[in-house]
């Protein structure tokens, strides 16, 4: 029998960077990985591809695979739906291969009580400060929903003990070398056998 394959959940504040550590996990290929692609009814931002970075869907497809249980965990974010298709994270790990999900805290906790057995990684921002002018310099965001975003982060830092890792998105290099650390400690973990 094929040994499952880990279930990587990244997770953190919005702002704090888990996008591009992420892209730079996926693109220099850290470790061995396949990437869970999200649903989501927001609209593509400029060099997003439909079904690498999400897939993005209407309102009414967002809700058909809700009702039809097609999604593993799903969150409202802001005013888009953000969801986590099934099928394919449960196949990919019964083949034995690692899945990295990359999906905000509320989504993370549902996940967590359907599969206590994932990695859960929180990426930290260094402090409020840096997140802040993270968001402004993304530039993509109004002041209001920088401020927004900013009053969400606050709390889901409280939410940082319900995970098994911390990671300190100071560069992303540094978070990017912590991550592959951990996933390789978790191949040898006693835990696990
Ligand atoms: P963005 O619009 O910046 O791409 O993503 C906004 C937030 O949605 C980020 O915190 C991102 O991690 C989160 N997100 C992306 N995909 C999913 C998903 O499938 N489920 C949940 N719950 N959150 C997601």
């Amino acid at each position: 029998m094929t040994e499952k394959g880990l279930l990587l959940v990244l997770s953190g504040p919005s702002g704090v960077g888990k996008g591009t550590v992420k892209s730079a996990i996926v693109k220099n290929k850290v470790f061995p990985f396949e990437y869970s692609v999200s649903m989501t009814t927001r609209k593509p931002r400029p060099g997003e591809v439909n079904g690498k970075d999400y897939y993005f869907v209407s309102q009414e497809r967002f809700k058909q695979a809700i009702n039809q249980n097609e999604l593993l965990e799903y969150n409202q974010y802001v005013n888009n739906f953000y969801g986590t298709p099934m099928a394919p994270v449960e196949k990919m790990l019964e083949a034995g291969k690692d899945v990295l999900l990359e999906i905000d805290v509320n989504g993370a906790k549902k996940v967590r009580k359907q599969m206590p057995d994932g990695v859960f990684i929180f990426l930290t921002p260094p402090d409020l400060h840096t997140l802040h002018t993270r968001l402004e310099n993304r530039g993509t965001e109004s002041e209001d929903v920088i401020m927004g975003r900013i009053k969400q982060a606050r709390q889901e830092i409280l939410v940082m003990q319900d995970y098994d890792y911390a990671v300190v998105n100071d560069t992303v290099a540094n978070a990017v070398d912590h991550i592959k650390a951990i996933v390789e400690a978790e191949h040898v973990s006693v835990k696990r056998v």
